[in-house]
């Protein structure tokens, strides 16, 4: 009763719009029985239900659960406020400061339980475009349910009696392979221009077809997304380039007009024949990593995302008669500066992405003691996959890469056979770096 009224107060004075009821769907329709849920969101949700809450799986899991896909993470919907929830669990905690949240530690997993959220009314903050600022309302489940994006995103899993609540007939649409927007799409993508990209990740991990009616305004309104702050649009990026279908969520992206407002070169770089075919084999080859359960590292994805503008850059300092390292160390950065504001790549993302960069230069050096400086770097590693990818795409010579692959492997003495005549040049460089004063030996011509 009281937080029927403490839900009502939060929501504001408007009544509550009429939601229909949703369809109960029994265990012997859809087949998803309790097991197949974690064990730490099941015993969430039987806690709070014990605790005389609603509680269920809700969102992605159900979704992917109906599709015969793993679920990446289990979370929880509640009628239960952030305060109640984190009383029913000694291991919990509140995060968030607009919207809380709770994560509940089960074991190794954390469950995140989100209280039902309310619709949005005239007073909702939005910026001059239409974007909703502050989504901090709680509401009934129906109310939550309008508020999910896609009609197969809006399901309900009740793991105590097994049945799916289904509020928007999401069941039908993931049985008919339809992405399909709650409410009129336009208006959805106005509150969350992300949205657009999530229609098109979600379609090509889920191999469903977005709804015309959802897809056609995507082209029109793709310029929303410049208005979404940058941390997000990394967040969502980086979803979309490690979802195992990058080449398809790239490739749509592209076909929808959306990438340019969101790697502002990437247009550019997917428009060289080289850049292109270097970018889609690095996909290619994520999506393989992801299928096998092998990790991906975000700084070797954008590393590779942002080489050909890195080239691009690089040769025309060269051209200009800026010496190869210091020009490649000042592309970089050129690059990085300028993605990085529209991405908001993290500090430490761009170091790991300068890092694999920097290397490049070094593999073609194989005399002396540097090969063996380079195996001990600790970024050797994905520096050589660059370097593989690199001469895959035909940028450089497959010699390199295999005369690497084997100093790799080869013991101490036939390592020493495989180095190559130290010319001149080479000496002259290291004479020279000797005489320099202590304190600047360590400079980025090291990287040469
Ligand atoms: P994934 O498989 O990538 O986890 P997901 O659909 O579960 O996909 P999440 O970001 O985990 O995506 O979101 C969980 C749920 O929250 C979604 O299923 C959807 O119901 C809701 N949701 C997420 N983002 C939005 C959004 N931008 N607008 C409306 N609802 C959203
Ligand atoms: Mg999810």
């Amino acid at each position: 009763m009281i937080r029927k009224f403490i839900s009502r107060v939060l929501r504001g004075k408007k009544p509550a719009a009429r939601f229909g009821e949703p369809a109960v769907i029994p265990v012997s329709s859809h087949g998803i029985t309790r097991d197949r849920l974690s064990s730490g969101s099941r015993r969430t949700c039987e806690g709070l239900q014990a605790a005389g809450f609603k509680a269920y799986v809700v969102g992605g899991a159900v979704r992917d659960l109906l599709i015969g896909a793993e679920p990446k993470d289990f979370d929880v919907a509640t009628d239960a406020t952030p305060e109640e929830v984190r009383r029913c669990f000694r291991r919990s905690r509140i995060i968030g400061r607009r919207f809380q949240i709770v994560h509940v530690m089960m074991g190794q997993e954390v469950i995140e339980v989100t209280t039902f959220r309310g619709q949005l009314d005239e007073n909702t903050k939005t910026d001059e475009h239409g974007r909703v600022l502050h989504d901090n309302v709680f509401g009934t489940q129906a109310e939550d349910a309008a508020r999910r994006d896609f009609t197969a995103n809006a399901l309900y899993y009740d793991p105590s009696s097994e049945t799916v609540l289904d509020y928007h007939h999401g069941v039908g649409d993931l049985k008919a392979k339809t992405l399909r927007m709650i409410g009129e799409p336009r208006a959805r993508y106005r509150e969350d221009p992300v949205r657009m990209l999530r229609a098109v990740r979600l379609a090509a991990k889920l191999g469903l077809s977005i709804d015309p009616a959802a897809k056609k305004p995507i082209r029109e309104m793709a310029d929303l997304l410049e208005n979404v702050p940058a941390a997000r649009l990394f967040d969502e990026m980086l979803k979309l380039l490690t979802s195992g279908h990058s080449v398809k969520c790239i490739t749509q992206l592209r076909d929808e007009g959306l990438h340019h407002g969101l790697l502002p070169l990437l247009d550019v770089i997917l428009e060289q024949p080289m850049g292109e075919k270097f970018v889609m084999l690095a996909l290619a080859n994520t999506d393989e990593r992801v299928r096998r359960g092998k990790g991906t590292s975000p700084g070797f994805l954008f590393a590779t995302l942002l080489w050909h503008e890195v080239l691009a850059h690089w040769d025309k300092l060269k051209a200009k008669g800026e010496s190869k390292i210091p020009a490649l160390f000042q592309a970089m950065d050129t690059v990085l500066d300028v993605q990085g504001e529209k991405l908001a790549i993290t500090r430490r993302i761009a170091g790991d992405i300068k890092d694999i960069w920097a290397l490049q230069p070094r593999f073609e050096q194989r005399a002396g003691k540097r090969p063996y400086a380079l195996l001990e770097h600790p970024r050797f590693r994905a520096g050589y996959d660059f370097l593989l990818l690199r001469a895959q795409a035909g940028e450089l010579d497959m010699d390199v890469v295999e005369w690497w692959s084997h100093f790799q492997n080869a013991d101490g003495e036939k390592r020493g056979q495989m180095l190559l005549p130290d010319t001149g040049a080479d000496k002259k460089k290291r004479r020279r770096r000797r005489k320099k004063p202590a304190g600047e030996s360590v400079d980025r011509s090291d990287a040469a």
